[in-house]
Parts: C-alpha cells; structure tokens; sequence
C-alpha cells in the first residue's frame, strides 16, 4: 500500500481504476508521450482551441516528473543541508561528530516534494483544459491513424514525445549482478554502503556527489580523462576536485569491464589505461547516455524514419518525414533537457497548427549540471568559435573576487563571457558558481535579446549578489575600451 505522498503523486499522474474515453470522430493533435514537451503541447492546443488527444503508457509528467530532475534536484538539495552540516563548526555550531542520515526520511522527503510539483501534471488539469487522456501503448496503424488500448485514434497532426530510456552499458555480469539507474534509484529505501557510478555526465555526477553526501562510500568511473566531456576544461577539473574534497573517489580514464557477485558483494574490474584493479561495492549506478523511446510505435506504418540511436528524424521545422507529425523532446532532440523539450513543443504546435515557420535552430539553450558547484554553460564554447572562424576574447572573473561568494563561502567557480574579439557581442559563457544555474540566466536573455557587454556594464546588479560577478566581467571589457589615445585624452581633460 503506497505512503500518503506516493498515493497523492500516482493519483496525480496515473489514476487508479482509470477508463479511457471514448475517442473523438478525429482530433486536431494526438500526442503520443505525456513527459514534458506531451504535456506542454497538449496544454497549449487545448488552449487555443483545438481538439486533442494525449497517450501515456506509463505515468504522466515522465521522467522529469518522476524519475528525473524532480526527485534528482529534491535528494541534492537536502545532501547539500548534510554537506554543510558537516562543516557548521566553521560557522560557531557545535554539531556531534557523526551526523546521522535518515535516509528512508530523506526520501520520503523527496517524494513529498514530487507529490507536490505533480499536481500540474495531473490528468485533473488536463481534463479540466478539454484534454482526451488515454494511458495505453500507442501504435501506428497508418499515416493518420494509431491505436491505443483498442480504441482507433483519427488525426489531422501528430506529435511524437515519447522520451527516453537510460542506455544499458554491455558490460559483462552487469545484468545478472542487477544496477540502478534514474528508473529505480529514486525507489530506495535503504543506502548503499559502497556504491559505484559508472559515468561521469551530469547524471553520473548529481547522483555521485548526492549519495556520497549522505554517507555512501563512493567511486565514480569515468572513461574520459575529466568529467562533464562537453564542458570547458577548467570547469570540469573544479568539479573533479570538489568531488575529491567531498570524499568521492575518482577513477578518471577508467573503463568498468566485468561484474560478478561474491558474498553478496558487486565486485566490479576496472582497467585504468594497463592498471587493472576490482572492487567491492554494494549497488552500482549507471548513468552512461539515454536512448530515444521508438520501439513498439510501428513507425514505419506511419512512415516515419528513425534511428534507434539518433532517435525520429525531424527537419528544423521538427517535421518528421510524415508531414502530418512531428517530434519534439528527448526522443528526436541532441539536447536532452526539461527546457527543450518544453521549448520544442512550443515550436511543434505554433508549425503544426498555424503554418508556423519556426526553427529549432533559432532557439538559445542553456544548461546546467546540479553539482556543489554547479556548472552552467550558454551559446558557443571557445572550441566552437574558432571552429567556425571566429575570433574570440574571454572575460574571467573568478568567485573569489565577488564580495557576496566570499560571504557565503562559495568562492570556488568563475564566470568566463567569451565575446568576439574587438567588438561586445556575447558569444557564449561558462559559470561554475554554487548558484551557476540562476546565473546563466541573465547571459541567455543577453544573448537572447543581443545585448552585448557595453550594456551588460550598465546594469545595476544588487550588492552583495554572487551574479556581480556578470557585471564585473562587462566591466573588465568596458575597461578594454580605454585605448592609450583615450586615455591621454581623459587626462588632458581632468588637467584641464
Ligand atoms: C536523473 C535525471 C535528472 C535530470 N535532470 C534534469 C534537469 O535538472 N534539468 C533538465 O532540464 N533536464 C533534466 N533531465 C532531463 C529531462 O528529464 C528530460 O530531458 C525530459 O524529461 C524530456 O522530456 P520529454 O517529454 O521529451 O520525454 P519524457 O519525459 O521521457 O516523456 C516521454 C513520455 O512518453 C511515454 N511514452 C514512451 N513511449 C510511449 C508510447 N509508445 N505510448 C505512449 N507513451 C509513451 C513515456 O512513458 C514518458 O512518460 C534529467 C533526466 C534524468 C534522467
């Protein structure tokens, strides 16, 4: 029997004893897959008048909901009240030696917080906008027409949003031994001891440094020379030592080879460039890559193309090669986020129901990896500029001179705005700050709105906040302006 919050979340997001209704004559947009970018198409159709259909098969809200950021950004969120804890005597607090972790409490926690964000998934709300929800498999059965739960579904468009799984690494004995992944982590109720993450992106990374918070002897493998491959160098090697400062042991350069249990133990071989060493864990973690969900749809009835790797194809318009559907989200997209799956529906219904002509390519993405720091990046990487020919300046402002990180003590990041060179044009930005996330923001609509520097300088950022360190940066430039001849000038004049 589910706990108070399980109860409320699955009742949000999958009704007990739910009947689907009976399908309308034909509807306006059928989405297929109820995460994100389902959701937010379905809402805004509905809103503007047409008549919609939306099929989950599992739970809606999808993974960010329920196996995702939701219960991922929950358990750092109380790992990081832990971390400080453990650090309260720098602060005047006496706290015992060892803090103890209620760790089934720690979860129910979490699923109180899920609990809560899932009534805006509910399939009250979706009802509630004119929504038809029908929870069942969906299948292809032509190019207007798929099948869900034994009823037949019409369509003038479609949207495929059917997501993504975590990808299985092959290692051999990983499946007999038995791993978690995003799909169960969040289901347990007891701490490993000894775990091991396999994988080193963002996932890999949140959950390591969250569980080794709580008290889980940690190793996280990671078969590139530094963590988060995408990110800018010196951002990923802060990372490697805030894992390090945390405890967290590091095997970079390391590949998992084998798995077998002994004495109820995972032992797991690990190959380090000719290193081999083993060790003894109690759960393993992956988080090596998601892949798209397009298995069981009968695309090809639809004549839709795909990959199993790539995912559904979709032009920039997010067409499929059937002009009736579209794809949006995790299950067409490289950019594997909540906000360009959201970002992308939005695309999908102005293009699919008002001849709309807008772009995926015209979108500005920013990310962000939940770590203590975190690491947020916007707009093109130094690498990327000159790849495409582009002179590049960069503008570095490290934690430690903002007034407001050194009082929160968390002076360990910078903010790095690289422009093109000779002029104040934002091409992109790094932050590695404990707040990195709400930070990139302000550079997003900078780029966004194609503010440049010299503007940026003439904000008034409030003292004491950690994103001065914005500003400073626009400073640093403005002072690039300050030729010698001007500044002969100027003192010609205060002579004067
Ligand atoms: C641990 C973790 C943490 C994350 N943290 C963040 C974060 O902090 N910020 C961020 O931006 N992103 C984060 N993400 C990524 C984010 O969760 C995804 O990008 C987002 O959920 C994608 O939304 P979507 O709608 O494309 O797909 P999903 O959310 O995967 O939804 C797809 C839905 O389609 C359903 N479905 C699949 N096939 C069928 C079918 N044949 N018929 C009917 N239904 C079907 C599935 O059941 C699912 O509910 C995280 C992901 C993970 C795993």
């Amino acid at each position: 029997m589910p706990k108070r919050n399980d109860r409320e979340w699955l009742e949000n997001v999958h009704p007990s004893g739910w009947r689907n209704p009976r399908p309308a004559d034909r509807y306006g947009l059928v989405v297929v897959g109820a995460g994100t970018a389902g959701l937010v198409a379905a809402h805004a159709a509905a809103a503007l008048g047409a008549k919609v259909a939306l099929i989950e098969r599992a739970l809606l809200g999808g993974d960010c909901l329920n196996v995702g950021c939701v219960p991922s950004k929950a358990i750092i969120r109380t790992s990081r009240l832990y971390a400080e804890m453990r650090n309260a005597e720098q602060y005047g607090a006496h706290t015992p030696a060892d803090i103890r972790v209620e760790f089934p409490a720690v979860m129910e926690h979490m699923r109180g917080i899920r609990a809560r964000i899932s009534r805006a998934d509910s399939v009250r709300r979706l009802i509630a906008a004119g929504v038809d929800v029908f929870f069942g498999q969906a299948r292809f059965t032509g190019a207007d027409a798929l099948t869900v739960d034994g009823a037949s579904l019409r369509f003038k468009k479609a949207l495929i949003a059917t997501g993504a799984r975590p990808d299985t690494p092959s290692i051999p004995g990983l499946v007999e031994a038995g791993y978690l992944t995003n799909e169960n982590v969040f289901d347990l109720t007891e701490l490993p001891r000894r775990l091991l993450v396999i994988g080193g992106g963002p996932l890999g990374c949140e959950l390591a440094q969250a569980f080794c918070r709580f008290g889980a002897q940690t190793i996280i493998v990671q078969s590139w020379p530094l963590f988060l491959p995408k990110e800018e160098r010196d951002a990923a090697q802060l990372l490697s030592d805030a894992f390090a400062r945390d405890g967290i042991e590091v095997r970079l350069n390391t590949t998992a080879v084998n798995v077998r249990v002994e004495g109820g133990e995972k032992l797991v071989d690990l190959v380090s460039d000719d290193y081999k060493s083993t060790v003894a864990v109690d759960a393993i973690l992956t988080g090596t890559g998601r892949v798209p969900n397009v298995d069981g749809l009968n695309l090809e009835a639809a004549g839709v193309d795909y990959d199993d790797e790539a995912g559904i194809r979709v032009d920039d318009f997010l067409r499929t090669s059937n002009r009736r559907i579209y794809g949006a989200g995790d299950v067409c997209l490289e950019d594997k986020y909540t906000h360009t799956a959201d970002a992308s529906a939005r695309i999908v219904v102005q293009n699919a129901l008002f001849l709309g002509r807008q772009r995926l390519s015209a979108l500005t993405i920013p990310w962000c990896t939940y770590t203590d720091p975190e690491i947020a990046h916007v707009g093109l990487y130094v690498r990327q500029a000159r790849e495409r020919g582009i002179p590049v300046k960069t503008f570095t402002i490290p934690m430690h001179d903002v007034d407001r990180a050194i009082a929160d003590d968390e002076e360990t990041g910078f903010v790095k705005i690289h422009v093109k060179e000779g002029t104040d044009r934002i091409l992109g930005a790094t932050i590695v700050a404990r707040h990195a996330g709400e930070m990139i923001n302000e550079i997003t609509l900078a780029l966004v709105a194609g503010i440049g520097l010299r503007t940026l300088a003439r904000v008034i950022h409030a003292y004491p906040t950690q994103a001065e360190a914005i500003k400073k940066a626009a400073d640093a430039y403005n002072r690039t302006r300050l030729t010698p001849t001007i500044q002969s000038l100027l003192r010609r004049w205060l002579r004067w």
